[in-house]
């Protein structure tokens, strides 16, 4: 059995889905059964209702409300397109009952000017819900024997509402009762990304980025022999393809480096996904949607062999910030009584480096930054350094091959480097920097280790 999941810009439009169709046929066809399908939301959706839900709590209503009727628009649009007869007017219908509902949620935001984070999962998950109907009601229409599944029903979670974690043990029991034996009655199940809910039923969303987890925990559930991943590149590249222009692609990653990746920002992969995939010891594969006949990215348990450096990563937007304290430094308890306040202020922070007498990380989210200063200020000198990166190289092989670190850092001999680390898993080697000198490093890495 296979479990695919496509993302936004693979589900983004007719033709997309249409693409999706074909594959899904294809490989049922390989397969004799299957597959178990999870959708995103088609591209940008999950953005503009996000902004829906931020002009709503500011109480500008009538901003939310026309968002909301181009999302409409777009959906019913699409649905025509795809379906025909009864079940067109069905997924209309549908579509139509849960955009009177976002409209009323977002007049009611408007009056009581605050979006809560439950209130906002609501919203977000909007995207991921819909479009999974839709996409159920299209493999339908060409002739598939799909079956919607609502994500609510299967993905269990906590309350930790945005960035809510799966709960493995009652959703693996819900996939299995409910997916489990679609597939063996030989349905293909289509299911939306990104979404679950409470043993309570309430809502949640499980971070941005969030459906290739889902296609992860999904596969886990009933046992896949394979996750894929369908995106709109050839699969894990050398580097980030915004940034250089031609990377190339990684054949194979071991689990470990994909997931130091993922971590350290090749967003092409949502950091949990590999979890459920190394528990139960399940292939997962990238793959590009416009060109489905092509190997992708596979990642497995072995480590590569012979090959380096695997693949460079980056983080923008991080702020470092140094922490000084001549006199508290080498006591004990420091430490603890520093990243007590990060945890306070549940801030995750993703470097760390140390000197005599100062204390550096970097923190991505800055929401509670000046709160944090302020905490650490009692016992401690603070200073805050913004539009900081990340540049990070990973490989198996920088365990063995001694050699690594060093030609990492003599590339990079002109760019001034604020914290450089090796962790103990001795797979990265991470340099922190300006984020104006991010391109250029990036670049001279590339050409250095993939030219
Ligand atoms: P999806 O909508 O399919 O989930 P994402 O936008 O989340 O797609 O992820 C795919 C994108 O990830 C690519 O278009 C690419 O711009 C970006 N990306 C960043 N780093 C890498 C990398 N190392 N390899 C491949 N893609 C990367
Ligand atoms: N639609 C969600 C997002 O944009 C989840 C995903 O696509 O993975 O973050
Ligand atoms: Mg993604």
């Amino acid at each position: 059995m296979i479990v695919q999941k496509f993302g936004g810009t693979s589900v983004g439009d007719p033709d997309a889905i249409r693409r999706l169709i074909a594959i899904a046929r294809a490989t049922r066809a390989r397969e004799g059964s299957g597959p178990a399908i999870v959708v995103s939301a088609m591209s940008g959706v999950t953005d503009a209702l996000l902004a829906v839900a931020a002009s709503a709590g500011s109480a500008q209503s009538d901003d939310a409300i026309a968002r909301l009727r181009q999302l409409r628009d777009r959906h019913l649009a699409a649905a025509a397109a795809l379906t025909t007869g009864e079940r067109a007017a069905g997924v209309s219908a549908f579509l139509n009952t849960h955009f009177d509902e976002l409209d009323a949620v977002a007049r009611a935001l408007g009056v009581l000017r605050e979006v809560s984070s439950r209130t906002l999962d609501v919203i977000a998950a909007s995207g991921e819900v819909l479009n999974s109907y839709l996409v159920a009601a299209a493999l339908e229409e060409a002739g598939l024997p799909a079956t919607w599944v609502d994500a609510r029903r299967v993905i269990v979670t906590d309350a930790e509402h945005t960035r809510a974690v799966p709960l493995m043990r009652e959703t693996v029991a819900a996939l299995r009762a409910s997916v489990t034996p679609l597939l063996e009655a030989g349905r293909v199940p289509v299911i939306g990304g990104f979404v679950g809910a409470t043993l309570e039923g309430i809502t949640t969303t499980l971070g941005r980025g969030g459906s290739d987890y889902s296609g992860a925990i999904v596969g886990a559930g009933v046992g896949a022999r394979e996750i894929q991943i369908w995106t709109d590149v050839d699969g894990m590249l050398t580097a980030d393809p915004r940034i250089v222009p031609s990377p190339r692609l990684v054949q194979q990653l071991s689990f470990a480096e994909a997931s130091e990746l993922a971590y350290f920002g090749a967003k092409v992969l949502h950091p949990s996904t590999i979890l459920p995939a190394v528990e139960r010891s399940i292939p997962v594969r990238i793959v590009n949607a416009r060109n489905p006949d092509g190997e992708g990215t596979l990642i497995v348990t072995e480590p590569r062999r012979g090959a380096g450096i695997a693949a460079l990563a980056c983080k923008r937007d991080l702020t470092v910030v140094d922490i000084t304290s001549s006199r508290m430094l080498m006591a004990y308890g420091f430490l603890r009584r520093l990243f007590e306040v990060f945890e306070r202020f549940r801030t995750s922070v993703d470097v760390v480096t140390t000197s005599e007498v100062s204390v550096s990380v970097t923190v991505d989210d800055r929401r509670h930054l000046a709160a944090i200063e302020e905490a650490l200020s009692e016992f401690a000198e603070v200073s805050v350094e913004p539009e900081m990166a990340l540049l990070c190289a990973v490989g198996d092989e920088l365990r063995s091959d001694a050699s690594i670190a060093p030609r990492v850092l003599r590339v990079l001999e002109e760019v001034p480097l604020r914290m450089v680390s090796q962790a103990a898993s001795r797979r990265n080697i991470t340099v922190v920097l300006r984020q104006a000198d991010l391109t250029s490093a990036m670049r001279r890495l590339h050409q250095e280790f993939f030219a």
